[in-house]
């Protein structure tokens, strides 16, 4: 070591140990452990407190958690970089690998797809066609998509921007206008009343609101695809 130069204080510590390399996780366990054990002794009430403690530094430590392009999540904290597993309940961190606790950074992850900050396992981030901002979408999902603000269910009352006419939504597909063909053989966009829509935009196929009748449901109308952002939904045309 005389051959090094002293570095600074926290790492001399460190340096002490031996081997950061292969310590730092652990060093930061034993904090963890402490931490726990302070929890328990504080309450006396073993098991239950120690879950608490793990819950609420789930909850409240600075971590940040990226998802992986494998289902799989990336969490770092001052004590480490560690992959989580939701689907299998798994966690790279000693805690986890070596006492098969339900670690704090698991409690995380699942806490953060839970509030929606975070993809599912079975979703990836993709972005919405009309206004661009980040919205998750089925994992295998390839086709262009719409945010929650700009997507429509089936059955969702619209006007179109273009005439003012009412319409019923039967689907969002997964084609872009200029890909779908219309049974003129035509793409959506090549159509001029679709000129100030996207051509990547998902196409949305609606009937005509007037076309249907109590024997004549939406699955017995004409259908017409229409680019997404030409539909607006009855509530919001009226909130703005
Ligand atoms: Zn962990
Ligand atoms: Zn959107």
């Amino acid at each position: 070591m005389t051959h090094r130069r002293i570095p600074p204080v926290s790492f001399a510590i460190d340096g002490a140990a031996g081997n950061e390399e292969d310590d730092g996780n652990h060093d930061d366990d034993s904090s963890d452990d402490a931490e726990d054990d302070r929890d328990a002794d504080t309450d006396g009430n073993g098991d239950s407190s120690r879950e608490n403690g793990r819950s609420e530094r789930a909850k409240r430590e600075p971590m940040t958690v990226r998802p992986l392009r494998d289902r799989r999540y990336v969490v770092e904290t001052e004590g480490g970089t560690y992959v989580i597993a939701l689907d299998s309940g798994t966690c790279s961190c000693p805690d986890h690998e070596i006492r098969g606790e339900r670690c704090k950074h698991l409690r995380r992850v699942a806490i953060e797809v839970t509030e929606g900050r975070l993809p599912a396992p079975d979703q990836r981030v993709g972005v919405c066609a009309v206004c661009g901002v980040e919205t998750f979408v089925p994992f295998a999902a390839s086709g262009p998509r719409l945010c929650e603000r700009h997507g429509f269910d089936r059955g969702d009352a619209v006007y179109d921007r273009e005439t003012g006419k009412l319409l019923v939504v039967t689907r969002v597909t997964e084609r872009r206008a200029d890909e779908y063909r219309t049974d003129e053989e035509r793409s959506i966009d090549a159509y001029p009343t679709n000129a100030a829509y996207g051509a990547h935009e998902p196409v949305v196929e609606a009937v005509y609101a007037e076309s249907l009748g109590p024997a004549h449901g939406i699955d017995d109308a004409r259908r017409y695809g229409f680019p997404a952002s030409r539909l607006v939904s009855v509530d919001i045309g009226r909130e703005e």
